[in-house]
């Protein structure tokens, strides 16, 4: 529990646990720092400041129903039909009734949106919005300019201490139900290696999505969903961790993260085709192209695991026009050495962003004293089962002001804890060199994609539980123990949720029941209970649980 180096350059104020300690530094972490100060805060960034987060990469921009003739209720309204049942009502028009106040904060604070010419912010209207309300910057410069000018306030502000290129791989508990902290390690470590533990009055986790759980994904390389695995073993309850959107069109170029094919391609008209040259939407959906996303993900998932291959065909429709309308996007096919002109560009479904997260109450709240969980870590309930494009966005820096506020509100009485924290759970990861954890890495995403990803299936579902166990030996270093128990969430909740409903599609019950029209929760003991269920484990050899199937 060394405070050595890498805290020696941080003010008393930071180490002696009178800080808030925020886990993450995308725009949950940065803009709760903000609505906290002047209080003292120490923000951890596994990367220099800005980089490896979802919003930095953000495109769309943020939904607030300020636009003539729009409101709060309509805005509300639309959130709860895409969320298909199971979205909190109060917090959804929570969330759009604070909106606007939020665009006003980001306008403050710099952030360029779009205008008329009369100074008006200029709107525009994405899929499942009745009116237009996304507040953008030049086009789809939306999150980087957004964290730039928020990191740029953040530098400015002398109550926020940052850390860069430290890791959380455990929060720090003072008893069985309170955290007082956090373990940190060199980014890179894994958690092998001496902890440093910084102490804290409140604990903010803002670790963003799940995405690199899975095989193809447009999440950064650190949305590892680490965050939710930390306030499970803290004893948090995990709401609906099964829901996790697809994007039907990133593109299948090998790279990892795969950049987005944007939607606005097939709105120009382009088409989707598979190796035989078949538009294979066309008997999918009556609006082909323009269905629904997940109706395109399945359909796109469905050749792509035939081995018939997906592809967008821009020839046509776009054709010369390509470079001019698309020029992000050109330039990343020019790259890849695909001239979209004249060829088919490779796509794949890709793990997009996690509905389900950390429960929260309306002020950022988990069910574990001491901790508050913003943005996608969390799961307030306002995205039920599928979310709202540029609600998540706009869900951070809500619930960051809600948290602040909160926080802010209790600083008198918070008082870091006097007693010795509880050491981190062991790792000893012994004898496991880089390549085999990689290997081990790339199981548990690929598993988690054929078995847990845009299709799902009680056979499937066991299956990637059967693999997590099978990868889950307890040398494993800490990081990558927290990914795979973050996975054994998301396959249990899939499994025990016996329908289809917003992101989850069950082959094996194709339709929405009635009896499953709420959110589902759980927590550790309940994932036990699950896998025991599920598996028969049969016996333990050295560290590597053998499991076979029960019938
Ligand atoms: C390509 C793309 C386009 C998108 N477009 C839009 C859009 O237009 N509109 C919209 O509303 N939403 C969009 N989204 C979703 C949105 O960007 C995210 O939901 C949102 O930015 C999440 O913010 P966050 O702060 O919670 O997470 P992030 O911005 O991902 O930040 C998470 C932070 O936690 C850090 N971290 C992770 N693990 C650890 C750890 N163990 N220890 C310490 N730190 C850790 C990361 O390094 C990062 O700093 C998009 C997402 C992607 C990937």
């Amino acid at each position: 529990m060394a405070s050595a180096n890498t805290t020696k350059a941080l003010p008393a104020a930071a180490t002696n646990g009178d800080s808030v300690v925020i886990v993450g530094a995308g725009l949950a972490g940065l803009f709760t720092a903000l609505k906290l100060s002047p209080h003292p805060v120490v923000l951890i960034s596994p990367t220099p400041l800005g980089k490896g987060s979802s919003s930095s990469w953000a495109q769309g921009g943020v939904a607030a129903a300020i636009s003539e003739g729009d409101t709060v209720e309509a805005h509300a309204r639309d959130t709860i039909r895409a969320g298909a049942g199971i979205v909190d009502e109060g917090l959804a028009h929570l969330l759009a009734r604070e909106a606007p106040d939020r665009i006003e904060d980001l306008l403050r604070l710099g952030v360029p949106f779009d205008k008329d010419i009369e100074g008006k912010l200029q709107l525009s209207r994405e899929a499942a919005h009745s009116a237009r309300r996304i507040a953008r910057v030049k086009g789809d410069l939306a999150g980087k300019a957004i964290m730039a000018a928020v990191m740029a306030a953040v530098r400015k502000t002398p109550s926020i201490h940052i850390v860069e290129g430290m890791s959380v791989h455990a929060l720090a508990m003072s008893d069985a139900r309170h955290v007082a902290g956090v373990h940190m390690w060199p980014t890179g470590s894994l958690g092998r290696g001496e902890a440093i533990t910084l102490r804290a009055r409140a604990v903010i986790l803002a670790t963003g999505g799940v995405g690199q759980l899975f095989e193809v994904t447009t999440n950064p390389s650190a949305a590892h969903g680490e965050g939710v695995a930390m306030a499970a073993r803290a004893g948090a309850v995990i709401a609906d961790p099964e829901f996790v959107q697809f994007h039907p069109t990133a593109l299948n170029i090998g790279r990892d993260p795969a950049p987005l094919a944007t939607e606005a391609l097939r709105g120009e008209g382009a088409v989707l085709v598979n190796g035989k040259g078949e538009r294979y939407m066309a008997a999918a959906h009556e609006d082909a192209e323009l269905a629904p996303r997940d109706v395109v993900a399945r359909a796109t998932f469905r050749e792509v695991q035939s081995g018939r291959g997906a592809f967008l065909d821009c020839r046509e429709a776009i054709g010369n026009r390509f470079a001019e309308k698309f020029p992000g996007l050109s330039e990343i096919c020019f790259k890849a050495d695909i001239d979209p002109v004249r060829e088919l560009i490779p796509i794949a479904p890709a793990a997009h962003y996690h509905m389900g997260g950390v429960l929260t109450d309306a002020n950022g709240r988990t069910t574990v004293d001491g901790l508050w969980a913003c943005g996608e870590v969390a799961c307030t309930g306002a995205h039920g089962a599928n979310r709202l494009a540029s609600n998540s966005l706009l869900e951070t820096v809500v619930f960051g002001a809600r948290i602040g506020q909160d926080i802010s509100g209790l600083a008198p009485h918070l008082k870091a804890s006097s007693q010795e924290l509880l050491p981190p759970p062991e790792s000893t990861a012994t004898g496991l060199d880089k390549g085999t954890i990689e290997n081990i890495s790339k199981q548990l995403r690929r598993s988690m994609t054929h078995n847990a990803g845009v299709v799902r299936d009680s056979d499937g579902l066991r299956a990637a539980l059967g693999d997590i166990a099978n990868i889950s030996p307890s040398e494993l270093p800490l990081a990558m123990r927290n990914r795979s128990l973050t996975a054994r969430f998301i396959a249990a909740g899939a499994l025990q949720r016996e329908e289809s409903r917003g992101s989850q599609f069950r082959s094996d019950y194709p339709e929405s029941r009635e009896e499953w029209a709420r959110r589902s929760t759980l927590n550790l003991e309940d994932l036990e209970a699950i896998g025991e269920n599920t598996l028969n484990l049969e016996h333990h050899q050295g560290n590597v649980i053998r499991v076979a199937f029960a019938q």
